[in-house]
């Protein structure tokens, strides 16, 4: 990182900051800390991994990141903006004109077509259709010749193309993944992280890519850990070995925290 890009006041190189994010459900008793004061940095163009056993916070960070749900304490700054307080309208239009989502089930509407599907964050956020793009982006995607069929009529994996495709339509500046290739076969989900590598390399979107899978970690350019609600460990260039053995000490580390789990950088 350069001395320019480290300066604090300089905010353009950075896709994603929380600073000391918490979220509790519910309340007395029955609480939980969901996540517990985060502290992150995730440089533009980016693509990082959230690993974490089941029930670390994962999705609620996810959530709360990505502006789908309000976090308890903290701040969330997407490329330099502090994510809008106030009414639901703000926040809406916040997350349209800035984050592309891609989740596990692909969310795609059955009765459009793969083109209009693709199509359609533009038309929420009162744009433009641009076919041309839609058409580029589903060529990209190994769909072109697939244009007019509706989801039922693709795989699996085709269908997480398109949902792809629709997730850079608007050209978002962070791209959320929420175990994308979940419910995939090993060669659709090596193509789907392929995508979103290539979301990186030819979007110069910033992907976070939320998996439990480690091979899928793999292809990201650093992972971050979480256990417990908090960070537990970063780890730069990964590999699914790597990660695998870090998952199985993460225990050891949440049994140790509190002994200097600091801000982590995902670079
Ligand atoms: P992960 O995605 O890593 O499995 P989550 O973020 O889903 O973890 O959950 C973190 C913790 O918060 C868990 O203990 C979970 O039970 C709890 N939690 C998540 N969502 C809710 C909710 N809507 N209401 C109550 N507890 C929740």
């Amino acid at each position: 990182m350069s001395e320019r890009e480290r300066r604090p006041g300089n905010r353009s190189a950075e896709a994603l900051r929380l600073v000391s994010v918490s979220k509790v459900y519910g309340a007395g008793d029955g609480a939980v800390t969901a996540l517990d004061g985060v502290t992150l940095s995730l440089p533009a163009g980016s693509f990082t991994a959230i690993m974490g056993p089941s029930g670390s916070g994962k999705s609620t960070l996810l959530q709360c990141a990505a502006g789908l749900d309000r976090t308890d304490r903290g701040q969330v700054l997407v490329g330099g903006t502090e994510m809008p307080g106030g009414g639901e309208a703000a926040l809406t239009r916040f997350r349209r004109e800035r984050i592309g989502f891609v989740f596990q089930q692909y969310n795609l509407l059955p009765t459009l077509t793969v083109e209009e599907n693709t199509a359609l964050p533009l038309r929420l956020a009162g744009r433009k259709a641009d076919p041309e793009r839609v058409r580029a982006l589903l060529a990209q995607v190994g769909l072109g010749d697939r244009l007019h069929h509706r989801p039922d009529a693709l795989s699996g994996g085709q269908r997480q193309r398109v949902a792809i495709a629709r997730a850079l339509v608007t050209r978002p500046g962070l791209l959320f993944a929420d175990e994308p290739t979940g419910a995939l076969d090993t060669r659709s989900a090596r193509d789907v992280l392929g995508l979103l590598r290539e979301a990186v390399c030819l979007h110069g979107s910033t992907v976070v890519l939320v998996t439990h899978d480690p091979v899928a970690a793999s292809h990201a350019d650093s992972v971050l850990f979480l256990a417990d609600g908090r960070l537990a460990g970063h780890l730069p260039a990964p590999t699914a070995e790597a990660v695998a053995e870090r998952m199985t000490h993460l225990g050891d580390r949440v049994a140790a925290r509190g002994t200097g789990s600091g801000p982590l950088t995902g670079v």
